[in-house]
């Protein structure tokens, strides 16, 4: 019979050829699912089916054309058995099972003869290792491993320095010290009903000191005289006698060298798994197949950079020599870790973006010049170059991809807007995607004045445009009457059609997800796209994430501007506050209050909003216009109040989180921030975005009360710095990449060992390598890439498990 795992793919094979090989027959597309179920297999069941990865593989970058005969290909690979053979059974290796119990079952070779394989061990399931039961496979995975590959990979959290140890004579107070012994007796009290103090007598021969531990039966347990062990804490004088207190220990037996007399690993564990066991396994397995996991650098690369093999490498990360072997045996693994994203990304692109078969544009007519003069000002250096950027793109035959990066108050949108027109001029229809339904309105009113003047039509499509109006828009956007259409997600439903889309641009690129983003530029036929953001990523994370996208940076504010003044108050000077807000009221400017966020209730936050502006309107703020704005509120008071706000009919704006992005009111100087705490630091700096707009000073006051340090020092970053690139670096280290991405949404896959904030020159490396490697062979059927292509199958695998496929 054939097993499930070949049906599956068989059946999605069958799908597709009904829906004419799009490679969308199974959600998040059919290669890659299939690549999903081969590698969960391969887990188990380690065998060569690289002919049957390598066809998978090249059905995603093939047309529907060519996937024709790719489907026929993986069909006789998956029937004929695709591989060579099974892997025998390793020294480290369970029996080969007997029983119907175990899952793992060894292919028979019909010839029964073993054929050699030289299949990489990384793939293989923990389960099959000695001493590692069921028990243990479930706890490894809790941790992350669940393959050879996770193991090796699952680098100490910390190391001992066990090399020497300080003889007992020899210690002194206040000093960190790793010293060996034996245990001549032991003594466990309770002092006190919640406290058990567990000490040790340890001596060496020639000296002897106590080491103390607090409630942790287990070592008490664990620890009996007569025992050797070694012990690594600070050294303390207490009641005249020298103790070490809560030290880490191991018992020193039989395998000594691996967990004293060198410098040991720590791993982080979870209950159940011990350190020790953890390194020994972690030896077994480097010490049998070390030599056989070669990772995915090319050697001829490795060499040429200089650098030491992956088995040297992942032996000194675990146990290192000493310092300077582990430092290099770290920018190894850095760089290979890279590499293969950055692989990822190069595949990614050549996929997006074959060369040809893009949109050509013309270059740039009287309508672009028209546009371009028509602006009440000069563009900066920075938008002129970025302008450029985009134009050269545009005019090219390959499909643009390009990430435009600046900061909130860049310009980014007149920057849009030109590239909106350049596709006018050239024939096709521009599309513009935006977060909310506020920020779509403001393009759209910005927009129809803009383009309007120089005569280009501009449409709106959003989730409350219905009835008639609505397939009027639809219907003028199908027929190409209209040029340019502005939307909300409400773009990327079906009905949504454009005669000849040319160019799509997709603001605030971090509010979507990739398939958002992959559906909207889907509604033309290969058209340049341009994403805009206004976080600004560190250039190495940029390259990290968006590495299949080009990047422009506008990194220049128009003239004129101030830095706003940031102040960080308490919540008990909330009434000097609203003073200095009434007064620059007064003096003819405007000001917005944002109220603290709830993030898991829109209700709450409306009632917490509302309360506020009726304290303000009944108390500090009595007897100026105020307005109120929030998620809630039917669509056309929304409008009015915006309005009202940008004419200048109200003076204050209390608002919740939905002023965040894009608000663009240049008379509104002052804002104050209540609760801020309750922001993360990219919203915060998104929203102090909205002052400091015109040519005079701008203030943030921030009103916290913050209980925890991280909030703390969110808002010290905010004080301290106005620019957006040194915030999102804070703000990375506070929360880390994972957080800062969201790793689900983007993809990101974990970083073992790589900072992306520092590890900027093995990120250069790695990048030129893979890029270089990818375009000499873009299939990956070389036989010194094949170790690429695996890690590249297992990444694959990986996102999709995270993205629960
Ligand atoms: P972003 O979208 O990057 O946050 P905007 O495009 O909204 O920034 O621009 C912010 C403000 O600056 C707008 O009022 C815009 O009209 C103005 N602006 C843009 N470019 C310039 C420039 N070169 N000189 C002066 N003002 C500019
Ligand atoms: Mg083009």
């Amino acid at each position: 019979m054939r097993p499930l795992w070949q049906t599956e793919i068989l059946e999605g094979l069958e799908r597709e050829r009904e829906t004419g090989f799009a490679d969308s027959s199974v959600f998040g597309g059919f290669a890659r699912f299939a690549l999903t179920v081969l590698s969960r297999h391969l887990a188990r069941s380690p065998r060569d089916w690289a002919g049957l990865e390598l066809l998978l593989y090249r059905y995603v970058a093939a047309t529907p054309g060519e996937r024709e005969n790719l489907a026929g290909q993986i069909r006789d690979a998956l029937v004929a058995g695709g591989g060579t053979g099974s892997v025998a059974p390793e020294p480290l290796l369970k029996p080969a099972p007997t029983g119907q119990s175990r899952r793992t079952r060894l292919p028979q070779s019909a010839g029964g003869r073993v054929p050699e394989v030289d299949e990489p061990p990384e793939s293989w399931s923990v389960e099959r290792l000695k001493g590692v039961g069921q028990s243990r496979v479930r706890l490894l995975a809790r941790m992350g491993v669940e393959t050879v590959s996770d193991l090796v990979w699952y680098f100490p959290r910390d190391y001992h320095d066990r090399s020497s140890f300080t003889p007992l004579n020899r210690l002194s107070s206040g000093e960190s010290a790793t010293l060996a012994g034996t245990v001549v007796r032991v003594d466990e009290r309770r002092p006190r009903p919640r406290l058990l103090l567990f000490t040790a007598e340890i001596t060496d021969s020639i000296g002897s000191v106590s080491a103390v531990w607090f409630n942790q039966p287990w070592v008490a347990r664990a620890i009996r005289p007569g025992m050797s062990i070694v012990v690594t804490g600070k050294v303390e004088m207490r009641y005249g006698r020298l103790q070490i207190a809560n030290p880490e220990w191991d018992e020193i037996d039989g395998e000594e060298s691996l967990h004293a007399g060198r410098i040991v690993p720590v791993y982080r564990v979870t209950q159940g798994v011990s350190t020790k066991w953890l390194r020994g396994l972690v030896a077994q397995v480097l010490d049998l197949w070390g030599e056989r996991l070669k990772g995915a650098l090319p050697a001829e690369t490795e060499v040429r950079l200089g650098l030491p093999s992956l088995a040297t490498a992942l032996r000194e990360m675990h146990f290192p020599t000493d310092e300077m072997s582990r430092t290099q045996a770290r920018r190894r693994l850095v760089i290979e870790e890279l590499f293969v994203l950055q692989a990822a990304l190069a595949v990614e692109r050549d996929r997006a973006r074959p060369a040809g078969g893009g949109i050509t544009h013309q270059p740039n007519g009287p309508l672009v010049a028209g546009f371009l003069e028509h602006l009440p000002y000069r563009l900066t250096a920075a938008q002129r170059r970025v302008l450029d950027e985009i134009f050269g793109d545009m005019e090219s035959n390959t499909p643009m991809n390009r990430l435009l990066q600046g900061d909130v108050g860049s310009g980014k949108t007149v920057v849009a807007a030109a590239a909106l027109v350049k596709t006018v001029e050239s024939g096709y229809q521009g599309v513009i995607m935006a977060p909310t339904e506020i920020l779509a309105e403001q393009h759209y009113a910005r927009l129809v004045q803009q383009l309007g003047e120089i005569g280009v039509s501009v449409g709106l499509i959003t989730g409350r445009l219905v009835g008639n109006e609505r397939q009027e828009v639809l219907r003028r956007a199908a027929s190409g009457e209209l040029q340019v259409l502005i939307g909300t997600q409400a773009l990327i439903q079906k009905e949504v059609t454009l005669a000849r889309a040319g160019l799509v641009i997709i603001d605030e690129q971090h509010r979507f997800g990739v398939r958002q983003r992959s559906r909207l530029v889907g509604i033309g036929k290969q058209p340049d796209v341009l994403v805009m953001t206004a976080t600004p990523i560190p250039r190495t994370m940029a390259l990290t994430v968006y590495g299949d996208l080009d990047l422009s940076v506008i990194d220049e504010l128009p003239p004129g501007r101030r830095p706003v003044i940031t102040r960080w108050v308490r919540g008990d000077q909330r009434e000097q506050v609203y003073a200095y807000v009434r007064k620059r009221v007064e003096a003819g400017e405007q000001a917005y209050v944002v109220c603290p966020l709830v993030e898991e209730s829109e209700k709450l936050e409306v009632a917490a909003a509302t309360a506020i502006a009726e304290e303000l309107a009944g108390g500090y703020l009595a007897g100026l216009r105020l307005g109120l704005l929030h998620g809630r509120l039917p669509a056309s008071d929304k409008e009015r109040v915006m309005d009202d706000f940008r004419a200048g009919e109200l003076q204050v704006l209390v608002a919740t989180s939905v002023i965040e992005v894009g608000v663009d009111v240049p008379r509104a100087t002052t804002m104050v921030i209540e609760g801020a705490e309750r922001y993360g630091l990219a919203s915060l700096h998104q929203l102090r975005g909205r002052v400091g707009r015109g040519s005079q000073q701008s203030y943030c006051i921030l009103i916290s009360d913050p209980q925890t340090e991280e909030g703390r020092k969110r808002l010290e970053a905010m004080v301290s710095s106005t620019d957006g690139f040194v915030i999102a670096e804070e703000d990375l280290k506070l929360r880390g990449p994972g957080e800062f991405f969201g790793t689900r949404q983007h993809g990101l896959p974990d970083l073992r060992v790589t900072n992306v904030l520092t590890d900027v020159e093995e990120l250069k490396i790695a990048r030129r390598e893979a890029f270089q490697l990818i375009a000499n062979d873009p299939d990956l059927r070389r036989p010194e890439n094949r170790g690429l292509r695996n890690a590249l199958a297992r990444l694959a695998a990986r996102r999709d498990s995270l993205r629960g496929n």
